[in-house]
């Protein structure tokens, strides 16, 4: 059986009947932090801070160039900080040390170099120098851009994730950027998957769309990720964005994803989630299928359940079957509904 889950920046939706597991933004890409819950996931997102950088830009990676990797660039939805910068990731490792005090299962995000252009700040040079003049077999004067250089940024990634995992006693999940072409997410991201199998427990691999009017290429990457993690003692799991989602749609994009993934969590919106999971179980009681094409609606969904189908009515979904929160669903949107995140920029799957 699949599990479901939510995730949110509201306390409490994560609580909610619908959902197995529920996921909490303990800090998210803005930076915007919030205490830890001890009923959830807590998510951390860990190079990803668009406060962090606004307010020390010299926290940013930077190209041979000397670009940093901001919001000022094209392809970047939010701003990164340098994995090697030492206060800053030991404030990372304390905040997932808090979170794993509340509840033993914490999900790292954000996790990993920008692109393959970064970094080359002075303090990744003198380390990579120094690294590279006690590894056997690499040049003590190799160059960045080098394989030996790919080879240093996924160790310095892999000790990040493994001092990580060390403080999280129960269950580590990770976020994947959603890329399973062999080699990219080790040579874009300094992500090893094969080390970091053995630190995690569960990649999540979001896959977001605003409407999954088509759902083709959310099967391709999930196989891709199936086929990629085949031989790796880990689990995965695929994040569906729920905003403003049709729920016949988003249904039928769960059931594509779950035929690969060991659970699926559905992002931002509660209330369009939970109407999504009440009626999938509905329909399966009933042994209905689901993801045919519209006007094909259950006889059986019941009135309440059907008014969940307009994109935008969130209100609709107030007058909601879900026994125990008619009012937390008042608040179900997200509460800084201006960022990125809400605008239906893809959070984690805005990589290109
Ligand atoms: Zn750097």
């Amino acid at each position: 059986m699949t599990a479901y889950g939510v995730v949110t920046r509201n306390e409490e939706e994560v609580s909610w009947g619908e959902f197995d597991r529920g996921f909490y933004e303990v800090k998210d890409v803005t930076g915007r932090a919030a205490a830890p819950l001890s009923d959830a996931v807590n998510m951390i997102s860990c190079f990803g801070d668009n406060a962090a950088v606004e307010e020390s830009p010299e926290l940013a990676p930077v190209t041979a160039d000397g670009e940093r990797a901001t919001r000022e660039r094209p392809y970047f939805d939010w701003a990164y900080v340098c994995p090697t910068q030492p206060d800053y990731r030991a404030g990372i490792l304390e905040m997932i040390e808090d979170a794993a005090a509340e509840n033993d299962a914490v999900r790292l995000d954000d996790v990993g170099f920008p692109r393959a252009e970064y970094c080359y700040c002075d303090r990744c040079g003198e380390q990579f120098t120094a690294w590279a003049s006690e590894q056997e077999g690499v040049d003590d004067d190799a160059e960045r851009g080098s394989d030996a250089w790919f080879d240093w940024r996924a160790s310095v990634i892999s000790q990040f994730v493994a001092a990580a995992t060390d403080r999280i006693p129960g269950r580590t999940y990770l976020t994947l950027y959603p890329d399973p072409y062999p080699g990219h997410l080790y040579e874009r991201a300094g992500l090893d998957l094969d080390r970091l199998a053995g630190h995690v427990d569960e990649f999540v691999v979001p896959l977001y769309d605003t409407a999954y009017g088509t759902t083709y290429w959310l099967e391709t990457i999930a196989k891709g990720f199936q086929t990629r993690l085949a031989d790796l003692d880990v689990e995965f799991s695929v994040e569906l964005y729920a905003v403003n989602v049709d729920v016949d749609d988003l249904i039928h994009a769960v059931e594509v994803a779950e035929a690969y993934a060991r659970e699926v969590f559905l992002g931002y919106d509660a209330s369009v989630a939970a109407a999504a999971l009440r009626r999938m179980r509905a329909d399966r009681r009933e042994g209905t299928e689901h993801g045919v094409p519209s006007g094909s609606d259950s006889p059986d969904g019941g009135d309440a359940l059907d008014s969940g189908d307009s994109p935008d009515s969130g209100d609709a979904q107030d007058s909601g079957d879900s026994p125990d929160s008619g009012d937390a669903r008042d608040s179900g949107d997200t509460p800084d509904g201006g960022d990125a995140l809400d605008s239906g920029d893809t959070p984690d799957g805005g990589r290109e």
